[in-house]
């Protein structure tokens, strides 16, 4: 091995997470390698599962046959081994390595038995435990101290498996007695996504999930900044993908960031900037493959609020359409509805009234990983108790994301009127100053954001 270059004090810890893509293969972890190594003060890693991996496992983590579970292990284990391969001392790691992939068998088979959330959690965290084991040993293949960091012995959560909620304080103080001490010497790899609860039991914290582990942990360990490495060079005025002229965002309020996640700016999982706003802590958004471009800086305080800043989009939403007659002049009906859907553990996203309607969008934000729709068979039966509930899928919300939105004259009528080719199915704004949203049709979605973004960007 290289000789290894001394470690330089720590004054200002800083937190950087590579997504899928950044972490996918060898030379993908070569260059987020070089760029935790750019900076001295780069200790705490956080990474993705290899991108595809955690796709791989959700699949394996349903009823299958066993041909088909055998190619999902096969492809996973592919995967691995081609990162390995390219190792100057794969030994240091195969062994670590291939005991996980034998657990993933375990895993998959005691499923096919018993369908356990615990079991598909555990399951699902071996992807990123793979992915921290290869980048440590790629920074170490540079000459640089590194290990691997178990983050379950820190990120303690609930137990609701799938979408787990972080204990904050718990975290903060195993943080700093079992991860500060070894950040002075070593570059710390650890896993996104993952976490246990106080049984030791793995879970998970929803898909997308390792933006808000890197926050958790900056939070935690009281950090400078946090840098989220993706594929794209910061934070766009809509998805790159839907809009080709959308460009990125050099300076983003905490406020508004956390809008745009929330309503679907993918870039960033929706719980992400909760940590950051606590501790006032920056956040970077910036390209793995091409960190020269620069990036979005999350701060606090901006130096420019633009009324239109971005437009996000959040597909796949359904709408509850309750309509009750006992409504009429009557009191207590929404008290019984939201109790309802709280109890059956929903939260309502947007909602619009009329005399004897309600209507509703559900909040699928980080949903779990399990795939299971929001809307039970239960829920609508006892909601049906007492209204007539009509249920609409296909639908996307479509957010503009800004500022004094509610206090600006002429927003709506130059919205609007790129909105006229289209059926709006509802709309919402007011609530907030950063936003105005309109559900539409799913088959619509991408056609809305993109003259959007053209009219209101370009
Ligand atoms: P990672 O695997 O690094 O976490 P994600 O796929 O979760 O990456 O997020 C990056 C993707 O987010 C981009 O490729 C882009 O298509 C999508 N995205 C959605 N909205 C935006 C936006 N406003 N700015 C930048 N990227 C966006
Ligand atoms: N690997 C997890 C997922 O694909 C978490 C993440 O990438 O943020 O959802
Ligand atoms: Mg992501």
């Amino acid at each position: 091995m290289a000789l290894l270059q001394p470690i330089q004090p720590l004054s200002h810890l800083i937190v950087a997470k590579f997504g899928g893509t950044s972490v996918a293969d060898f030379d993908a972890m070569q260059r987020c390698a070089d760029i935790v190594l750019a900076n001295a003060q780069t200790r705490l890693v956080v990474v993705s599962a290899s991108s595809g991996v955690t796709n791989l496992l959700v699949e394996l983590t349903s009823n299958l046959d066993n041909e088909r579970r055998k190619t999902l292990l096969t492809e996973i284990n592919g995967v691995q081994q081609r990162i390995i391969a390219k190792l100057h001392e794969p030994e240091a790691v195969s062994e670590q390595i291939a005991a996980i992939l034998s657990r993933m068998a375990q895993l998959s088979e005691a499923l096919l038995h018993q369908r356990s959330k615990a079991i598909m959690d555990e399951l699902l965290s071996t992807g990123e435990q793979c992915s921290s084991i290869l980048f440590a040993a790629v920074i170490r293949q540079k000459g640089h101290a590194s290990q691997m960091f178990d983050v379950r012995k820190v990120m303690r959560t609930d137990s609701q498996f799938g979408k787990a909620e972080p204990q904050i304080e718990t975290i903060a103080t195993l943080a700093q007695d079992s991860l500060m001490p070894l950040l002075t010497k070593n570059i710390i790899v650890t896993q996104g996504f993952i976490g246990a609860d106080e049984q030791q039991q793995t879970t998970t914290l929803g898909r997308g999930g390792s933006d808000y582990s890197a926050a958790l942990l900056a939070e935690a360990l009281t950090a400078h900044a946090v840098e989220i490495w993706t594929d794209v060079a910061g934070i766009y005025t809509t998805d790159p993908r839907l809009a080709p002229n959308a460009h990125p965002i050099a300076e983003i309020s905490f406020n508004e960031a956390a809008e745009m996640a929330t309503f679907g700016a993918k870039v960033l999982h929706p719980a992400t900037i909760l940590p950051a706003v606590r501790q006032q802590i920056q956040v970077f958004v910036g390209s793995s493959k091409a960190p020269e471009q620069g990036g979005t800086w999350i701060r606090h305080q901006v130096e420019d609020e633009p009324v239109f800043r971005a437009v996000a989009l959040r597909r796949d939403q359904t709408l509850l359409n309750l309509h009750s007659l006992q409504m009429l002049h009557a009191q207590g009906f929404l008290a019984h509805t939201f109790t309802t859907l709280a109890k059956h553990k929903i939260s309502v996203d947007l909602i619009t009234t009329s005399e004897v309607n309600v209507a509703l969008t559900l909040d699928k934000t980080g949903s779990d990983t399990s795939g299971q729709g929001l809307l039970s068979e239960a829920l609508l039966q006892e909601l049906s108790q007492h209204c007539r509930v009509r249920v609409e899928d296909k639908l996307a919300l479509v957010a503009i994301i800004g500022n004094k939105i509610a206090l600006t004259s002429g927003i709506c009528s130059r919205v609007f009127q790129v909105l006229e080719q289209h059926n709006v199915r509802m709309i919402c704004q007011g609530a907030s100053p950063h936003n105005l949203c309109v559900l539409v049709a799913e088959s619509e979605a991408a056609k809305v954001v993109s003259s959007l973004h053209q009219n209101l960007f370009e």
